[in-house]
Order: structure tokens, then sequence, then C-alpha cells
């Protein structure tokens, strides 16, 4: 290390940050993190915990209210409610343990922590709150904010929440439109219509969540429909005057009134106060180019998680701060984007990896496809809820893993078992002579890779 105060300085503590930091220290760099207002970032404070901590009360209340099928009488059903309040209160606590746990890592693997907006002076210094910090190496972990699309006009009094509101509500609202049937939306859509509140999700594509497989955004469509959500797939927001949404549909100008309107068009990548353009550092829009070991334009300057616009999930984050670690200690680290698994947190959940059948048909693979349905899988018999599939998608030939696509219970913590196959590059067949515990949902899996390879699965 030349004359600089550190050897790596972290910018940002959210999941991808504070973790790369940690990373960097345990390597044995001396490390630094800048930090501007919370530990934790966006995924502890306003994003992933806090959302997952509402999910659960949504479901919990949800099942009380189905005590009956299950043999449980006695329970004043009139009388059930959900105290908002404290259900802030529950969901600071398990932000304020989280934050408070990260703060003591960072301390306990010996990450200097400096409180602040960091701004670039150079290609190796910062300012933060007047004071210069030098660094042999940085790696940008900035987040990203919510999207206000300049392209839906807000006109007189509006209503307009994002996420980050929609997470501190104490009371509920009687009526909520939700622009965009993304992940947020989704998400949003599930808790606010599960604790009584009427949500209408408008989303501009044909389907909701186009991110996932069709036909398990298919399911979840139902599913929620059921749930009383009302869904408006091809509608297209352009305004919001008061306290009414006036989108396109089918042709015509129509108009919805709710009391709170919430916008889930997507996120920004956030280079707020950075200076970043002010030292030369290349952006497309307003994501910061890195190549694929995460370099930017600058060869001492790194930028991963939402920041650099790839894959804006917590997970991403961290593995691509962990491959900048690794590749400023002189290895060659990348990130295999086909393999990142995402998960939405419903009520049954939504997992996925690789490719979905369309996409897989897209690039031209000779594929099999083999789906096993919930409805055979004695667990989620028991757990009384049946709605969900698997859908394996395979290269003929090799019985190589492209995509795998869950929609049911636990779903979300099974997923993690594909991607450790995937990253194994096991095949179909070593998947199916693993021997699955019984009775779980987790049996599913070998059931929908024998429906792929063998074209029958033994259950079904
Ligand atoms: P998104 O890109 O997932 O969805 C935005 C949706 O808005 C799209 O479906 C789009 O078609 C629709 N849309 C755009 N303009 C519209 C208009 N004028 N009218 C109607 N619909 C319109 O964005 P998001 O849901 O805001 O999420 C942002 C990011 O955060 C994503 O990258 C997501 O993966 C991430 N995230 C992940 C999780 C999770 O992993 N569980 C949870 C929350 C957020």
């Amino acid at each position: 290390m030349a004359n600089y105060d550190y050897e790596i300085i972290v910018i940002g503590a959210g999941p991808g940050g504070y973790e790369t930091a940690i990373k960097a220290a345990q390597v044995g760099k001396k490390t630094a993190i800048v930090e501007a207002k919370y530990f934790g970032g966006v995924c502890l404070n306003e994003g992933c915990i806090p959302t997952k901590t509402l999910i659960h009360t949504a479901n919990l209340y949800s099942e009380i209210r189905e005590a009956a099928d299950f043999a449980i009488t006695g329970i004043d059903m009139p009388a059930i409610k959900v105290d908002m309040e404290r259900l802030q209160q529950r969901k600071n606590r398990v932000v304020n343990t989280l934050v408070s746990g990260v703060r003591g890592l960072l301390k306990q693997n010996k990450v200097t922590i400096i409180n602040g907006t960091a701004s670039f002076k150079d290609q190796h210094t910062l300012v933060v709150e007047g004071k210069e910090y030098s660094a042999e190496y940085l790696i940008i972990a900035t987040g990203s904010e919510a999207f206000m699309p300049p392209f839906i006009s807000l006109e007189g009094h509006t209503n307009v929440i994002t996420s980050r509101e929609a997470l501190e509500l104490t009371a509920l609202p009687e009526s909520m439109a939700i622009i965009g049937g993304g992940v947020i939306g989704i998400e949003f859509a599930h808790i606010y219509s599960r604790l009584g509140v009427k949500v209408t999700v408008l989303e501009l594509m044909e389907h909701i969540l186009p991110m996932v497989d069709e036909e398990i955004s298919e399911m979840v469509k139902k599913r929620m429909e059921k749930n009383g959500v009302k869904i408006l797939n091809g509608a297209k927001v352009k305004k919001i005057r008061d306290n009414e949404v006036i989108y396109e549909w089918n042709g015509k100008e129509t108009a919805i009134a709710a009391q709170a309107v919430l916008m889930a068009v997507g996120r920004v990548p956030n280079t707020k106060g950075l200076k970043a353009e002010e030292i030369g550092l290349a952006f497309e829009k307003s994501a910061i180019i890195t190549n694929s070991r995460l370099q930017t334009n600058m060869d001492n300057i790194y930028a991963i998680g939402d920041v650099n616009g790839k894959a804006m999930l917590a997970h991403t984050a961290s593995h691509e701060g962990f491959a900048a670690v690794a590749n400023i200690c002189g290895h060659n680290h990348r990130i295999n984007y086909d393999r990142i698994p995402s998960c939405i947190y419903l009520n049954p959940e939504v997992a996925c990896i690789g490719m979905t059948e369309a996409q897989a048909r897209e690039k031209g693979y000779d594929i099999s496809v083999g789906k096993f349905p919930m409805a055979a899988n004695g667990k989620s018999l028991v757990e009384g809820d049946t709605d969900g599939m698997i859908k394996v998608v395979l290269n003929k030939a090799l019985g190589e893993i492209l995509g795998v696509h869950m929609y049911g219970h636990h779903v979300t913590d099974m997923i993690g078992e594909i991607s450790v196959a995937m990253n194994l590059e096991a095949t179909a067949q070593e998947i199916i002579d693993a021997i699955h515990p019984h009775p779980t949902i987790s049996e599913a899996i070998p059931e929908s890779f024998m429906a792929a390879f063998y074209g029958r699965a033994i259950n079904c």
C-alpha cells in the first residue's frame, strides 16, 4: 500500500457493502466503510426485512381466520384484527436487532466505520463530512432508490407513496391502487389485501411478475384474485390526479379512485452526492458501468449491487462484493448471472433460478420440460394448500438444468438446493438420485426432474 489511509474503502453499508467490508477485512485488508444513513441499507431498514415481517403477520392473520378448516374452534373471529401500531413496533424491533448486529460484526472484524456522505475528490480520495480519506481501492455499494417515472404526471393533491412509506403505515387505508405488478407491487398487494384493504394492481404488461415463468405468473394471478385483489393487465398509468389514478386500458382512458397509491414501477441506482461523474466514472443511464470483474472504467474502483444495475437483489450484491475483493487480491472471479435465485414472498411463495421455458426456447435450446403439481405432494395436502407446482427446464440431450421455477409453500427455502446443483453443474439424474426426505415439499423436486427427464413422475 502506497501512502493511503486504507487498502480498501467500501462506500455504502447495505447488505452488499457491509458483507464486502467484512470479507475484505477477513482476508487481511485494512478496510473502512462509509455510511450516510443506516447500516444494513434499504434491505434491512426499508426493504426485504421489514416487508417480510409484515408479510409474516398478514399470513398469520389469514391462517387464523382459516383455523376452522384445521379443526380449531372457539376463536372469536369478528374480534380478530391486526393492530398496525403494534405491527410497526414488532417490525422496528426486528430491524433494530439486525442493524445493531451489522454494526457489531463490522467492529468485531476491525472494519473502521466512517459516518457521513462520501463524495469523490479524486480516484483515490473521498471527502466525508469535510474530512479526507484515501484508499488504494474503492468499492461503491450505494444501492438504489424508488423510481418516480416522469411519464406519470402528478396533479393536484396526490396521495402517492413508495414501498418505503408503505412499510410505515400505522393505519390501514380502505383502498390502495398499486402501479406496477412487479415484485414490489405484488408483494404489497399480497400484504394489504390479506390485511383487508381493497387492492387494485395496474400492470402495463400482459402478465404480472413479467420476469417469472408465465404459467406460474398466471397461477399467482388467479390466487390473488381469489383473495380479492383486482388485477388489470395491459393498463398504462398516465396520470395521478388528487386521489384518482388515470390509465389507458383496452384503448380507453379510465380512472380509479384509491385512498393510497403505491408507485412500484422499478428502482434506479443511487449515486447522489458521490460526484462520481466529476472524477470521470462512466455511467449507462444512472448505473455505474462495470466489467465482468465488477471493475469500473477506473481500475482501482469497483461497483457492486444495485448501483451497477445488473441484478437488483441483496444476495447478488454480496456475491459481487466477494468477487470484487477476490479480484482486488489478484484472483479472477466473475458472477454467473444465469444462476441467481430470486424469491417472491407471497402465500404460497415463488422461487426461481435460471431460464424460463420461454427464454430457453427463444435461445434455441432443445428442451424438455417437467412439471409436478403441489396437489400431488403429501405435505402440501397436510398443510391445507395445494396450489402451485415445480417446473423444470432441461437441456434435453444432456439433462443439464437450464431453469427451475417453483410456486408453493417453503419454496424460497428450497431454491438454494437448485442453486448448489447448478453451481456444481449437476445433471437431472443426479438430482433424482439424491434422496429427499419424506414427508416434505422438497420431494416435489426429484418428482419434477423425473417428469422432465423420464417424461413421468412417480406420484402423478
Ligand atoms: P419491477 O421492475 O420488478 O416491476 C415494475 C413493474 O411496473 C413492471 O412489471 C412494469 O411493467 C410495470 N410498469 C412500468 N410502467 C408502468 C405504467 N406506466 N403503468 C403500469 N405499470 C407499469 O420493479 P419493482 O417491483 O419496483 O422492484 C424493483 C427492484 O427491486 C427489482 O429489481 C426487484 O427484483 C427488486 N426487489 C426484489 C424483491 C425480492 O427479491 N423479493 C423484493 C422487492 C424488490
